[in-house]
């Protein structure tokens, strides 16, 4: 007997249908003497639908208050799972993220789990029931409804996994694993039976939106057992987050190939070269809790010099008003200048500690196709190049054949 986390996200549950087809899976592993906490997403589509009318009533929705409504989705989702599981004559208790005390900070939409009750999971797994809870979703100090951020349901299941010390915590989803890029744009795309903490880690901040990145960052830190699974499919071991390299030298260089839409690129160009400078433009930008992923600074000439830096794409116009009107004027630069239309393309792997020149050959591929690359970033396992947005989807499927990762077995 074992004791599973599933989680299910919004495809899995975007019908009764499919609801009561989770149920059916769900009650088979209940049948199998397993204890389960189920974790639901909203149907899909939800979150969006009610995102989108929050703003038709307010420009700027009061994050309280969006927090407030956009949790419903997951509200149903988590009682029709249990009146389907009912329906099988399994019993099934649901609970809102609230009603388990999963304590977060205050940060609206985007807030951190801190603490999680376990006692009342506890007593109804050991009563025999199956523990349906809201994803997504917590309360904070003052009673105040939280989300997690897009994507959010994944670290409830993990934080549950790792609060209760379950043996395993199983995504499931409409992916039959971890690729080596997302499938829906490389039709030839792997699947990886395993791939190491690190490498999810990099791919998730990067861009692939398969795990939420807190969830791999909570599966880390309290080493959960973390696997991805098809929720249409009754067979297969999906992919398994394994916290050591493995050390099998036939083991590809590259694991996988993340990107990003989500971004945008900003230069202050003609700025004076002297010490204090980086401070002087991005301490403006972390003070409005602008988060800047790459940098780059020229070599200076004549005394000045362009310095560069991406933001994610929703922060652009607000970036750009700071820099305009409290930035230049105050360090004397010549202009600002930026655009949202860019991309960012990383290829990650362990292996890359132990082999050189990927990056050289990543921007010979590049180069081969004529694609201009705008910036580079890279860090010990994977290296990244910023490119022209309507080039992203070219430069992912000629980086994974170049890199073998239609072969991998
Ligand atoms: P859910 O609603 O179950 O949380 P998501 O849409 O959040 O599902 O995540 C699953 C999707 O992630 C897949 O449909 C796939 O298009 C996308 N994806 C992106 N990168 C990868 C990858 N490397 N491997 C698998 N899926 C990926
Ligand atoms: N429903 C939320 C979202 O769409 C959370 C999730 O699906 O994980 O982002
Ligand atoms: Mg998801």
């Amino acid at each position: 007997m074992a004791f599973y986390v599933q989680k299910y996200g919004g495809t899995s549950v975007g019908s009764t249908e499919r609801i009561k087809n989770v149920a059916r899976r769900v009650a088979k592993f209940h049948a199998q003497g397993h204890q389960i906490v189920v974790v639901v997403s909203a149907m899909s589509g939800e979150t969006n639908r009610l995102i989108a009318l929050a703003k038709e009533v307010q420009t700027h929705p009061d994050p309280r208050e969006l927090d407030m409504m956009i949790s419903t989705g997951e509200q149903v989702s988590i009682a029709l799972l249990s009146m389907a599981l009912m329906e099988l004559n399994v019993k099934a208790k649901s609970y809102t993220g609230a009603q388990v005390k999963i304590l977060t900070d205050n940060s609206y939409t985007r807030a951190r789990i801190l603490d999680i009750d376990k006692n009342k999971i506890s007593i109804d797994l050991n009563a025999g029931y199956v523990v349906v809870v809201a994803g997504f979703q917590g309360i904070d100090g003052t009673d105040s409804i939280t989300t997690l951020g897009r994507g959010g349901s994944d670290t409830t299941g993990v934080a549950l996994a790792a609060a209760l010390r379950a043996d395993e915590c199983q995504i499931y989803t409409d992916v039959d694993g971890i690729y080596t890029t997302d499938p829906r744009v490389v039709p030839e795309a792997k699947r990886l039976r395993t791939i190491t903490f690190e490498e999810m880690l990099e791919m998730a901040s990067l861009g692939s939106k398969v795990l939420q990145l807190r969830s791999v960052e909570f599966a880390g830190k309290y080493k959960v057992k973390l696997r991805v699974l098809s929720s249409f499919e009754d067979e297969g071991e999906g992919t398994l987050i394994t916290y050591e390299e493995n050390g099998d030298m036939e083991q590809a260089v590259i694991s996988g190939i993340a990107f990003s839409r989500d971004e945008a690129k900003i230069t202050v160009l003609g700025v004076p070269d002297h010490p204090g400078i980086a401070y002087q433009i991005l301490g403006p930008v972390a003070d409005a809790n602008i988060d800047v992923d790459m940098i780059i600074q020229n070599v200076g000439f004549d005394g000045l010099t362009d310095f560069s830096f991406t933001v994610h794409r929703g922060e652009f116009a607000n970036t750009m008003n700071i820099l305009r009107e409290k930035i230049q004027p105050h360090i004397g630069a010549r202009d600002v200048v930026g655009g949202d239309r860019i991309a960012k393309v990383s290829v990650v792997g362990v292996g890359m500690r132990s082999h050189a020149g990927i990056a050289s050959k990543m921007f010979r591929v590049l180069a081969e196709e004529g694609i201009n690359i705008q910036m580079i970033g890279t860090s010990e396992i994977k290296v990244s190049v910023v490119v022209d947005e309507k080039y992203m989807e070219l430069a992912v499927r000629v980086l994974h054949k170049a890199f073998d990762l239609d072969q991998i077995l």
